[in-house]
């Protein structure tokens, strides 16, 4: 019953959002976190000091009982490393991602962030340290200044500023006729695809996460947007664990580790490189069909 009320609460929690704008947002925090059916264990502890080690240990789960997603996943990611996952769509990409901020029960296996099981831990703290940036950005009807200070709410203007120039929005937040103030949502200003994105990359500027996930764009961005939101993606994922579902060849080419992802679980891993190398390999046969690397 529990699986068929998720959307729906989903969907409730974002309605209440937009019709009260700032004045609900507490609200509209706790209603994200009454979300999930995932709590808390007892004597949760507080993660702290993370340093970005990330290991998926036997991992299985299925969003319901009758099939599994992902089946005896095993994954280790070094502090910094920039890890990309490629793979047919439906593979599970994504969701081998939202089981670290614990968006759903692992079913079997343990997931450790440096060596600690995220299920001893607080979901506040836990969630803390991971930075999500993705192709639906959400914003909620408040001023871009708010929708900034999402990612920390006690934020000072000139780090909410400051966030914004290394996620390369503030000039266009200038350009706004009430800039940091602008209103946006359904109210307030219409927002591109390209200038969203930067807002959400702000957001986690400020947050300052060791730990970024990184869904990218399928749907292309004009050519100018694009170079520049991937040169604010790039300094983000700088110094941090970043796990990128990726879709440009630049990001699989760069990443440290390359996951390759099929219905039969991760079937291959290396470098750009390496993974050509190998003769019969699903990675190079992905690479060489017009570089379909991914969905
Ligand atoms: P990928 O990111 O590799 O395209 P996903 O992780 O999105 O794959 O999806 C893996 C499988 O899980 C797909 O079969 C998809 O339909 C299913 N799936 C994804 N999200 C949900 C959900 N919220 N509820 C039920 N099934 C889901
Ligand atoms: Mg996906």
């Amino acid at each position: 019953v529990n699986m068929f009320m998720e959307p729906i609460k989903r969907l409730v929690s974002f309605n209440e959002q937009f019709q009260k704008g700032m004045a609900g947002f507490q609200r509209f925090i706790e209603l994200l976190d009454m979300e999930a059916e995932i709590k808390d264990k007892k004597d949760a502890l507080e993660l702290t000091h993370v340093k970005g080690n990330i290991e998926y240990r036997n991992i299985s789960f299925g969003y319901n009982h009758h099939s599994k997603v992902l089946a005896g996943i095993d994954i280790k990611i070094n502090v910094g490393e920039t890890v990309a996952f490629v793979g047919p769509s439906g593979a599970g990409k994504s969701t081998l991602c939202k089981l670290l901020p614990r968006f759903y029960e692992i079913d079997q296996g343990e997931l450790l962030i440096d060596d600690i099981n995220i299920k001893d831990v607080s979901l506040t703290s836990l969630r803390k340290n991971i930075g999500i940036v993705q192709q639906d950005v959400f914003l909620f009807n408040g001023t871009i200044k708010e929708n900034i200070a999402y990612g920390r709410l006690d934020a000072s203007d000139e780090e909410i500023i400051a966030a914004a120039k290394k996620a390369n929005a503030h000039q266009f937040i200038m350009n706004l006729e009430q800039g940091y103030d602008t209103n946006i949502g359904e109210r307030g200003v219409k927002l591109s695809g390209g200038q969203k994105q930067r807002i959400s990359i702000a957001r986690s500027f400020l947050k300052n996460p060791p730990i970024l996930i990184l869904d990218e764009a399928t749907s292309s961005l004009d050519n100018e947007s694009e170079k520049i939101i991937q040169e604010s993606l790039k300094r983000l994922a700088e110094d941090r664990t970043t796990l990128v579902i990726a879709h440009r060849l630049s990001t699989v080419i760069d990443a440290d580790k390359i996951l390759v992802l099929t219905d039969d679980g991760i079937v291959e891993q290396g470098k750009h490189q390496e993974l050509l190398n190998q003769d019969s390999g699903v990675y190079k046969s992905l690479y060489e069909s017009q570089f379909e690397l991914v969905s």
